[in-house]
């Protein structure tokens, strides 16, 4: 099968400047990334805040043009930002931000702004367009006397309902969520993820979850990659990766989720200072941090490798599972 959307070695590089006069530093946001989602499929991406999870989300529908490597959709490079190929495409990948206020217009009810893009892609007949609005909002859980609304008289979790139903106007193929419930009220995150996921295997359609929230994406995910600074350092299915994850940054996230019935070998504490993309640490950029670097891990990147089937991790100390039985 042809991966929905496909992505080989992406690099992403920003240049910091410290003042007027001071020479740019570089920082790369996104490096060597490969991963690929099938049609229907959720992937997951974790990791703290800095290590290129919402840059990643970006370059991916092409909004964030990638320096290296390359995005294929539906097994075509990605088009060039702002071209009438790329805007065509715009209505098979949609982008869903952590903050539907900044991402709705204030002067506009959200009843125009969720049609919006059936007058963008000329989707359907003019006659037949109050009718979808109304049936994308029912689909979201908004109540027909809301259309006429503007976004300040709705909650926070009203106006993402908004935003996911403008998403799925033009009935995309996939879906990209950057932290789609972090800025909303813990008692209403559930609600939004399970309509989130309900609509997506209704009309199967691919999503990518971006998120710090390692509860959630283990509810959501088939598969899930792990960021930090910058790479991929494991990626498998989500199952696999919550019950035995096996490189140490991994292994140190999940067990500072709490899991009922899970016991854990002793808790990973991650130590010493949180990822700073400005800075980062030569060789594995987790070694300050991990508690099994060795001197390898100071000088040399590991690259990320398959250890065992369906699971791949960048790591000099984890072995792979099939030179262990040899
Ligand atoms: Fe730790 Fe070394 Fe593995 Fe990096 S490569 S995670 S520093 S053991
Ligand atoms: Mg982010």
């Amino acid at each position: 099968m042809t991966p929905l959307i496909e992505a080989k070695e992406l690099v992403r590089i920003y240049a910091l400047r410290h003042g007027p006069f001071s020479r740019p530093s570089f920082v790369r946001a996104v490096e060597d990334i490969s991963l690929s989602v099938f049609p229907g499929e959720t992937l997951g991406i974790v990791g703290e805040s800095g290590s290129g999870k919402s840059t990643l989300g970006r370059m991916l529908l092409g909004i964030d043009p990638a320096q290296g490597g390359e995005v294929r959709f539906e097994g075509q490079p990605m088009p060039r930002l702002g071209t009438p190929e790329w805007r065509a495409l715009r209505a098979k990948m949609q982008l869903v931000y952590q903050d539907p206020l900044a991402a709705l217009d204030r002067r506009q009810t959200i009843a125009t702004q969720i049609g919006e893009p059936l007058d963008i892609h000329r989707i359907g007949p003019r006659e037949s367009r109050a009718g979808r609005v109304e049936e994308l909002m029912a689909a979201v859980g908004l109540r027909p006397d809301q259309a006429g609304s503007y976004p300040h008289e709705l909650s926070g979790g009203q106006r993402q309902r908004a935003v996911i139903a403008r998403a799925l106007a033009a009935r995309p193929k996939l879906l990209v969520c950057d932290e789609p419930v972090s800025a909303l009220d813990v008692s209403i995150q559930a609600q939004v993820v399970n309509m989130l996921s309900d609509l997506q295997q209704e009309n199967g359609i691919a999503m990518i979850f971006i998120s710090h929230d390692l509860k959630v994406v283990r509810n959501l995910a088939d598969r899930v990659a792990v960021m930090y600074l910058g790479r991929i350092v494991e990626e498998a299915s989500s199952d696999v990766i919550f019950q035995s994850p096996r490189h140490p940054y991994t292994k140190a996230l999940v067990s500072s989720m709490p899991i009922p019935g899970k016991k854990l070998e002793g808790r990973v504490i991650l130590q010493g200072e949180p990822p700073n993309p400005a800075a980062r640490p030569s060789g594995c950029a987790f070694h300050p941090r991990c508690p099994v670097a060795r001197d390898v891990c100071r000088t040399t990147t590991p690259a990320l490798r398959q250890i065992e089937k369906g699971r791949t991790a960048a790591c000099h100390v984890v072995s792979d599972s099939a030179a262990m039985a040899a």
